[in-house]
């Protein structure tokens, strides 16, 4: 049953690539880059493994049609409409706002992939029992994913992301943090003494706010992981000169594409605590690359060298 949404990606392209980190001298410890963004033009990085058991449970569970929710550049919703049209599955997304005139490459891309699109007032979707209540009244019996893959069977998924590389070689594994599914499933597949560190995206407070909840709900309260809040740079889909900079010195000195929402974040991150030393001499770090790089489209043009 999941032959088709496993035919959808080569997982053969997700090479590992060793980079200097920091991007200045001094280096006391060494960095690869899990390049999961190679594994699919349009279903890059981290989307697929979270849709991949998601989309099984709603096979089996018989369903024919898919509803999900995202904004107009959400990785999420492209990769649901590429794999839903592979399935043969019909696929609606639920958009975060009014029907704009012109809409988002991300949007049409997913129209293109025969996703029909319903469009949601800001304050319907947050109230996300209203929103919810709404769409299964339009669309009863459809199967419904949460935004960003979130959930039991996204965290199984990303689970295998570590599949993909000999896990035991590393020390740290880090990773860009949205809804905090994908770190939950890599740090259920980490090993015994291994480190996770996690960079948000989300400007949100540090204590008992509802990512690390949700982390400590799938992971059985497992303590070997660490969120750092200090690389947002204004919050979800900010962005800085400083930050888009780093994305042209870091393809320049290494080949790698990064996009700004999440995998910018979490090499600017990593690499500006590397500098400040904050990882021992001899860590051994894998930094996965979960794709997200259709989201740059939104970027003015000429703000990147790629
Ligand atoms: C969605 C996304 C994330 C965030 O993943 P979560 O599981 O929601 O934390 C990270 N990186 C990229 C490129 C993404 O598209």
């Amino acid at each position: 049953m999941i032959a088709g949404i496993n035919a959808l990606v080569d997982l053969q392209q997700a090479v590992i690539q060793q980079v200097d980190l920091p991007l200045s001298a001094g280096n006391k410890i060494t960095s690869d880059v899990l390049r999961i963004d190679k594994i699919h033009a349009t279903v890059s990085g981290n989307k697929w493994f979270k849709l991949k058991y998601t989309l099984q449970d709603a096979l089996e569970k018989k369903h024919d049609m898919v509803v999900t929710f995202g904004g107009a550049w959400s990785n999420h919703l492209v990769a649901t409409a590429v794999a839903c049209s592979q399935l043969g599955i019909t696929s609606i997304g639920v958009i975060r706002g009014e029907e704009p005139e012109v809409l988002s490459p991300t949007l049409n891309e997913c129209l293109r992939y025969g996703m029909r699109l319903h469009f949601m007032d800001r304050h319907t979707y947050r109230e996300k029992e209203i929103a919810y209540a709404e769409i299964r009244k339009l669309y009863p019996g459809a199967y419904m994913i949460e935004e960003g893959g979130r959930g039991p069977y996204g965290v199984k998924g990303a689970g295998e992301i570590l599949d993909l590389v000999p896990v035991n070689r590393y020390s740290h594994i880090c990773c860009a943090v949205g809804t905090g599914t994908m770190m939950a499933g890599v740090i259920n597949a980490s090993l015994p003494g291994q480190q996770v560190i996690g960079i948000s995206a989300l400007k949100i407070p540090e204590e008992d706010n509802q990512i690390e909840q949700f982390i400590r709900n799938a992971t059985g309260n497992m303590n070997n992981f660490r969120i750092v809040y200090d690389y947002h740079f204004g919050g979800y889909a900010r962005k800085t000169t400083e930050l888009t900079d780093f994305m042209n010195a870091f393809y320049n000195s290494t080949g790698i594409p990064l996009d700004f929402v999440y995998t910018a974040k979490l090499l600017f991150g990593i690499n500006d605590m590397a500098i400040k030393a904050r990882f021992p001499a001899g860590s051994r770090l894998l930094i996965i690359h979960s794709g997200g790089l259709q989201g740059n489209q939104s970027l003015p043009k000429n703000t990147l060298v790629y």
